[in-house]
C-alpha cells in the first residue's frame, strides 16, 4: 500500500484527525478520481469558434424573435448562476469541507466556475450583446431571480460565519444546503438550459453557443456526481442524520424545484420552437430529477421518459470528438498516480 491508506475512523465532517495540508495517504479516492477527471476535460471558451453564431445572430432572416429570447434567457441565467456557484463553493463550502483530497477537488471546480463564466464574457463580447441586459436578468426576469433566489435562501446556513458543522441539527443544515447547491442548483436548475440551448444546435442554430454549453454541462455532470458522492458520504457516516422527516423535507425541496424549473422553461419558451416545446423541457427536468432522486437515495417521483434521448451524449464528448481524445490523452501523460492497493 503505497499511497493508499485506509486510516480508520477518518470520518468527512468534524474529524481531528484530518489534516488539510497532508493529502496523503487518501482516504477518500473517489475525489480523487474527480479531480483526474476533470483535470482531463480541461477546455477554455476562445478554443470554440463563433463566427457563424456571429453571422446567425446579426442576420435577422436566420434567428426568429422566440430563438432570440430562448438564447437571451439562457446567457441572463447561465452568467450570473456560474458566479453564485463558484462564491458557495470557496466562501461556504471548502471552509467546512476539510479533507484535502476533496479540497484538491473543490478547486478544480472552482477554477471550472471561472472557465465557465469566461464563457458568458466570451459570448457577450462576440455577439455584441448588451451586458446590463444580460447581467441584470437575475434581478428582472422574475423566472430567473426566483431561482437563484431559491438557490441563496436554501444555502443561507453555511455562509453563517458563526455555523459549525458539528451536532446533529448542524450536519442537517449543511446536507440540506449540499443538496440546495449541487442537486438543485446544478443537477435541475442548469439542464433546461443545456437542454433548450442544446436543442438548438441540433438545428444548426448557434453551434459555437451550443458547443460552449456542451462543454460546460460536461463538467456540471462532474460538479454533481462530485456532490452526490460528497452528500453520500456524510449520510453514511452519521446514518442518524437521515431520517424519513428530514427525507421528507427534502423531497419536498426538490419538488418546489422542480416547479420554478418548470416555469423557467415556459418563460423561456412560451410558444415552442421548431420541433421542441416547453412541455418537453418540463418533461426532461422531470426525469433528470428522478435520477438526482435515486442518486441520493431517495425514492423517483415522476416516472417520466426522457423526451430528449440524443442529450446523453453530450456529456460524453471525448467519444464524438477527435480533438478532445487528442486532449485528453494529452493530458493523461502527466504524473498518474498509480493506486497501489
Ligand atoms: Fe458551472
Ligand atoms: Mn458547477
Amino acid at each position: 500500500m503505497k499511497y493508499v491508506k485506509l486510516v480508520s475512523k477518518m470520518v468527512i465532517l468534524n474529524s481531528s484527525k484530518t489534516d488539510p495540508n497532508k493529502i496523503l495517504p487518501m482516504h477518500y479516492l473517489w475525489a480523487r478520481q474527480y479531480y483526474r477527471n476533470g483535470v482531463s476535460n480541461n477546455w477554455v471558451p476562445e478554443e470554440i469558434g463563433m463566427q457563424k453564431d456571429v453571422e446567425q445572430w446579426k442576420s435577422i432572416k436566420e434567428l426568429k424573435e422566440d430563438e432570440r429570447r430562448l438564447i437571451k434567457w439562457n446567457l441572463g441565467f447561465f452568467s450570473t448562476a456560474e458566479s453564485l456557484t463558484a462564491n458557495n463553493i470557496v466562501l461556504a463550502i471548502y471552509r467546512h469541507i476539510t479533507n484535502p483530497e476533496c479540497r484538491q477537488y473543490l478547486l478544480r471546480q472552482a477554477f471550472e466556475e471561472a472557465i465557465h463564466t469566461d464563457t458568458f464574457i466570451y459570448c457577450c463580447d462576440t455577439l455584441g450583446l448588451d451586458p446590463e441586459e444580460i447581467y441584470t436578468m437575475y434581478k428582472n426576469v422574475p423566472s430567473i431571480k426566483e431561482k437563484d433566489d431559491f438557490v441563496v435562501n436554501l444555502t443561507k446556513s453555511i455562509f453563517d460565519p458563526n455555523f459549525s458543522t458539528e451536532g446533529v441539527d448542524n450536519i442537517k443544515k449543511f446536507l440540506h444546503d449540499l443538496i440546495g447547491y449541487y442537486v438543485i442548483m446544478e443537477g435541475i436548475f442548469f439542464y433546461a438550459g443545456f437542454a433548450m440551448m442544446l436543442a438548438l444546435k441540433r438545428q444548426n442554430k448557434m453551434i459555437g453557443v451550443g458547443e460552449q454549453f456542451e462543454f460546460i454541462m460536461r463538467d456540471e455532470s462532474l460538479h454533481l456526481a462530485f456532490g452526490c458522492d460528497l452528500i453520500n458520504t456524510i449520510k453514511t457516516e452519521n446514518p442518524q442524520v437521515w431520517t424519513l422527516e428530514f427525507q421528507r423535507e427534502i423531497i419536498k425541496l426538490i419538488k418546489t424545484a422542480v416547479e420554478l424549473e418548470k416555469s423557467y422553461a415556459y418563460d423561456a419558451c412560451p410558444r415552442g420552437l421548431l420541433g421542441i416545446n416547453a412541455e418537453q423541457f418540463c418533461d426532461y427536468v422531470e426525469y433528470i430529477t428522478d435520477r438526482r432522486l435515486e442518486r441520493i437515495g431517495l425514492p423517483k417521483a415522476y416516472f417520466k421518459e426522457n423526451p430528449f434521448p440524443w442529450l446523453s451524449q453530450s456529456t460524453d464528448l471525448s467519444k464524438e470528438k477527435n480533438f478532445f481524445e487528442t486532449r485528453v490523452t494529452e493530458y493523461r501523460q502527466g504524473g498518474d498516480l498509480v493506486w497501489d492497493e
